[in-house]
């Protein structure tokens, strides 16, 4: 639980300090954390980058992005003054082992300063090929081993597939503790997904039904409006079921399936998280086919505007045969949730950019009303919009208002901006940043977490590698995915549902 008091004397430590993630999301998160309060006294960001700054641009460049992209606008003066003090610049190689003496000095420098020996929380904002050069010689240097107050944050994508997250989890061990790391998944940071605990486990009411025999299935939806934007050479080498399926999508489906945990402790909960995947039922290639569909996006409409397909992208191999969509079933071998589905999907260039959780609860037993009364009996079901809508919402029937019994679906909504307008909801990042910070690793995936998730989705990686669709592209842009995933719901009479708006 966060507590101003918790945080002791920080020094944060950004490899690629000048890079997208630092200026859009880790400096305005920094920058709000301090304006609530949160920050302790003695704070220091140092940003490492290749070109050549020194402080006081390096603080223009990100009073810049503060401007853009932090929820609270531009910094007013006297705010961003004192907070300016606080960031330092860096130019170095990262495979420069001089580098890390610089570094190494720079921080006992502010440490010195202070009068005491900070956290030192190393945050890699960097591609992921310079892990290794990273931890190696923070390892030489020897400024990341106490196991009391040294962090390391990795970004991701956590490895290609099961043996590269492997490989990676051992050379990360290699010079820190697995308590020591911290593996980011922005997803878990957000308000409407840390809420899916609360929603669970702090009411009585909805657990008693959360199982097999008051659910149908379950549906998880992660939709994105935009292509690949700029990440196109990125993406080339990942696709849906890496890029989205293995992480995001995978640990949305934990929080709403795990079991209660004991405690809020972050090894009671992340064990529970482990359960979950372990109960995954791993899919043979023959039924690949059967429980998975993928999509590629061809060139479409988006809000009247005409959009290249992923083959068209720069960056983009023209005969390409990355999956931008993906949509899977699965099923859990446990008591809760035997012979429940859980379809997940995730796509680009969709109709409408969103992500939810549907919960769709089995139809009454007995159907007490007249046949003419009861066509309008929709089953009960529960939507939790992560984003960019938040809410939860609850469908139930209801009787129409008038003189006639006539029956209706109805909604109960919490609205989290509603809740929380006078307090703006905190960015994932801001969360997580404090966590690092706090030592709380709840919301961060423990390497056992990483790597069965990857042994999931393996079958399904591999059968697509050696056998690559003919049919792509087959969406164009601006719609819900290929056909298939119609299918693939409908074999068992469900429906995607469609995104709820207010
Ligand atoms: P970026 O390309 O914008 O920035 C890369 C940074 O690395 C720059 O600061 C650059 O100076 C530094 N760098 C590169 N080579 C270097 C070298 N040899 N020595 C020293 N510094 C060097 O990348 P980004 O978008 O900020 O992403 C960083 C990481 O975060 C990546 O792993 C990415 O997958 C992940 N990530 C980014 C986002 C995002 O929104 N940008 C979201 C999720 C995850």
């Amino acid at each position: 639980m966060k507590e101003t008091h918790k945080t002791g004397p920080t020094i944060a430590v950004i490899f690629g300090g000048t890079g997208d993630l630092a200026k859009r999301k880790l400096i305005p998160a920094f920058y709000n954390l301090f304006l609530d309060g949160w920050l302790p006294e003695q704070f220091a960001v140092i940003g490492l980058g290749r070109s050549e700054s020194d402080d006081k641009d390096y603080q223009h460049h990100l009073r810049e992005g503060l401007g853009e992209f932090s929820r609270s606008g531009k910094p007013a003066d006297v705010q961003w003054e004192s907070f300016q003090n606080s960031i330092y610049y860096l130019s170095s190689d990262i495979n420069d082992p001089q580098a890390y003496r610089q570094l190494a000095d720079k921080i006992e420098g502010i440490e010195a300063l202070w009068g005491t020996r900070a956290n030192r929380l190393f945050y890699l904002s960097v591609s992921p090929r310079f892990i290794e050069p990273i931890t190696i010689n923070l390892g030489l240097v020897g400024i990341a081993s106490n196991p009391e107050h040294d962090r390391i944050v990795v970004e991701k994508p956590f490895g290609h597939d099961l043996e590269s997250a492997k490989e990676l989890n051992q050379l990360l061990t290699r010079t820190f503790q697995e308590s020591q790391i911290y593996r980011i998944d922005h997803y878990l940071g957000k308000e409407t997904v840390q809420n899916i605990l609360a929603f669970r486990f702090a009411n009585a009411l909805f657990e008693p039904l959360w199982n097999r025999n008051y659910i149908e299935y379950v549906q998880i939806t992660v939709a994105e409006e935009v292509g690949v934007e700029d990440r196109g050479g990125y993406y080339e080498c990942a696709g849906a079921l890496r890029d989205m399926i293995q992480n995001h999508l995978l640990q949305l489906l934990c929080m709403v399936a795990m079991e209660p945990p004991i405690s809020f402790e972050a090894e009671e909960i992340r064990n529970r998280k482990v359960d979950v995947l372990q109960a995954i039922r791993r899919l043979s290639r023959e039924e690949v086919g059967k429980y998975a569909v993928r999509g590629q996006y061809g060139p479409g409409w988006m809000k009247g505007r005409q959009v290249p397909g992923y083959r068209q992208e720069a960056g983009v191999d023209p005969n390409s045969t990355v999956e931008t969509y993906a949509a899977i079933k699965f099923y859990l071998d446990n008591w809760r949730w035997q012979g429940v589905p859980f379809y997940l999907r995730t796509g680009k260039r969709m109709q409408e950019k969103t992500t939810s959780i549907t919960v769709q609860f089995r139809s009454v037993p007995h159907l007490t009303f007249p046949s003419a009364m009861s066509e309008n009996i929709l089953p009960n079901r529960l939507i939790i919009n992560i984003q960019p809508q938040m809410d939860i919402r609850l469908r139930f029937i209801a009787k129409k208002p008038g003189l006639d019994m006539a029956l209706t679906p109805a909604e109960m909504v919490f609205d989290f901006n509603a809740y929380s307008h006078q307090s703006q909801s905190p960015e994932a990042y801001e969360t997580l940043l404090l966590d690092a910070m706090q030592g709380d690793a709840t919301l961060f995936m423990r390497s056992d977490q990483v790597e069965v998730a990857w042994d999931v989705i393996t079958p399904i990686l591999e059968t697509w590698e050696s056998r690559p669709s003919l049919e792509f592209p087959n969406y164009p842009a601006g719609m819900w995915g290929p056909e298939n995933a119609e299918a693939l719901i409908a074999r068992k009479g469900h429906t995607w549902t469609v995104a709820v708006t207010k």
